[in-house]
């Protein structure tokens, strides 16, 4: 029987998580809240169900959700269009899910075995092997489904495809250690050098992924590293320094590439389904002078001798 894992999306033909085209899993479940996070429908690691209001036909001329529901006051209305569903009331939104005849309530999350997976990656055989592509697993943390993980990159290297694991590393090291043998490269953040920053913005102090990106390279994986730029939280020049000490010093500036990825306001309506908040709300980006402010960073890291660039698109 092949392991199952909980998948909130599949893409194929993605270009930016690992070198060439690649298909890519994004696996429920994170230890790690970040506050610009584009994905909050990853946190949780259990089937979720989220509110689009506006596709809602509305109670009167539809109502289907109120009559499937055993708990009918845990849903709100607003001008007759369903808003939030009470998720201390609702333990599983699946019978509102399957009542509602329009996508007002969206299902985020379902099981799929690593055979079910295959298939899909063995559509795209031809498409990696002349892109030099492969499979990304990301989230969410994916390590926190490692026992799937690592069936699966097993099953990709059976079939002679590369693998490639996105990692917050706040993980346990044995998930780590259980797909080092089946993992190609590794891509992890580097999201701030101040931990008190990290516990605040991010959810945990940095030690532990600290800890991992040295171990993961002193075993000699490949590891692509990144910095998703955020306004106030690392983008100053004292962490960059930091940053740029710790790779030079911690992981004797033995990786791939050094990612810098500015910020984008994305997945906001993502958090309102959710009834979740969103935590860059109220921060403003001059795009042009923040673009210019990353380019700065991306100057002083190749300054420093690290193989640094701006974006996704060069990594080989
Ligand atoms: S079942 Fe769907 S469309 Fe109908 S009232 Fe409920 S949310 Fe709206």
């Amino acid at each position: 029987m092949s392991q199952t894992g909980i998948v909130f999306n599949v893409q194929r033909y993605t270009i930016h998580d690992g070198p060439g085209l690649r298909t890519e899993f994004f696996l429920k479940g994170c230890p790690l809240h970040c506050a610009w996070c584009s994905n909050p429908e990853s946190w949780d690691p259990k089937i979720q169900y989220g509110v689009y209001s506006s596709k809602c036909i509305g109670k009167d001329a539809c109502g289907a959700c109120l009559e499937a529901c055993e708990h009918p006051e845990a849903l709100t209305f607003k001008k007759g269009r369903l808003a939030r569903i009470d998720y201390s009331l609702v333990t599983d939104g699946k019978e509102l899910y399957d009542a509602c005849p329009s996508d007002a309530i969206k299902q985020w999350g379902y099981e799929m075995t690593v055979d079910e997976c295959m298939k899909v990656v063995l559509k795209d055989k031809g498409y990696y092997e002349r892109s030099g592509g492969g499979v990304t697993v990301s989230g969410g943390e994916p390590l926190l489904q490692s026992e799937f993980v690592a069936d699966l990159f097993a099953a990709c290297h059976e079939a002679g495809v590369q693998t490639c694991c996105e990692s917050t590393f706040h993980v346990g090291w044995d998930a780590i250690e259980r797909v080092m043998p089946v993992t190609d490269i590794f891509i992890s953040d580097l999201k701030t050098m101040d931990t008190e920053m990290h516990r605040s913005r991010i959810g945990a102090g940095n030690e532990l992924v600290l800890d991992h990106l040295q171990r993961v390279v002193d075993a000699g994986c490949d590891l692509i590293l990144r910095i998703p730029v955020i306004p106030g939280v690392n983008d100053g020049m004292d962490n960059v320094r930091a940053t740029a000490d710790f790779i030079l010093d911690r992981l004797h500036g033995r990786i791939r590439v050094l990612q810098l990825l500015s910020f984008m306001r994305l997945g906001v309506e993502k958090y309102q389904s959710l009834g979740m908040p969103y935590g860059m709300r109220g921060v403003k980006v001059e795009r042009e002078a923040f673009q210019a402010h990353v380019d700065e960073i991306a100057d002083y890291f190749c300054s420093r001798g690290i193989h640094c660039v701006v974006g996704t698109k060069e990594r080989q």
